[in-house]
């Protein structure tokens, strides 16, 4: 198995302030300031479980929010309810295009490819080595990370809720629960998944000339 051995990192030691290279770690390894021993760079042992059970449940939620309605209206003996997608259509159909789109891209598509993307990754990497071609998804998956604005639609549905509420009995669906959770499990995802550590498991031989 080649895998290819990035540059070297330049760390500063937090005790002492020196600053020195860092070799590129492998799983379960750790570097020492070379000068006072303290700790400097630590690779977790296994760096994709915890990412990869997160992604899982966001996927899972993800589900849950798309497919089972978000509200549910009642006023004047009329019922009705909504989906994310639906609420982004009746935009649409209201004359709000913009709107939509926004909400559409950010609500929508770009959670589903971020964490659809991360967990084909994920599950790539977990079997030791990943083909040259994992690079593509965990670029386009690093690109759709900051569209994924879960919390904006929260807050702004929260927002709405508190005037509709004056006008119809609203329940909450199944949705918007799945929406709070994904507000939580998004930074989650991000504040543990090691971008680097992927592009050490991706074997580029197979990408090279002979
Ligand atoms: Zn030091």
């Amino acid at each position: 198995m080649t895998r290819e051995r990035p540059g070297l990192d330049t760390v500063a030691c937090r005790d002492c302030d020196l600053l020195q290279r860092v070799p590129c770690l492998h799983d379960g390894e750790r570097a020492c300031c070379g000068r006072c021993g303290a700790l400097l760079v630590q690779q977790p042992a296994d760096p994709f479980t915890r990412p990869l059970a997160l992604t899982v449940a966001a996927a899972t939620a993800l589900v849950i929010a798309n497919c089972t309605p978000l509200l549910l209206l009642s006023a004047a003996g009329r019922e009705s309810s909504t989906t994310l997608a639906g609420g982004a259509y009746r935009m649409w159909e209201q004359g709000s295009e913009v709107t939509a789109l926004v909400v559409g891209f950010c609500a929508v598509a770009a959670p589903i490819g971020y964490v659809g993307l991360l967990l084909a990754v994920l599950l790539m990497v977990r079997r030791g080595s990943a083909p040259h071609w994992v690079a593509t998804p965990l670029r386009v998956a690093d690109r759709l990370r900051p569209w994924s604005m879960n919390d904006v639609l929260l807050l702004g549905l929260l927002v709405a809720l508190t005037k509709i509420a004056q006008l119809a009995t609203v329940i909450a669906g199944p949705a918007l629960y799945a929406v709070a959770a994904l507000v939580l499990l998004l930074p989650a995802i991000v504040s543990c998944f090691d971008a680097r550590a992927v592009w050490r498991r991706i074997d580029w031989a197979t990408a090279r000339p002979n």
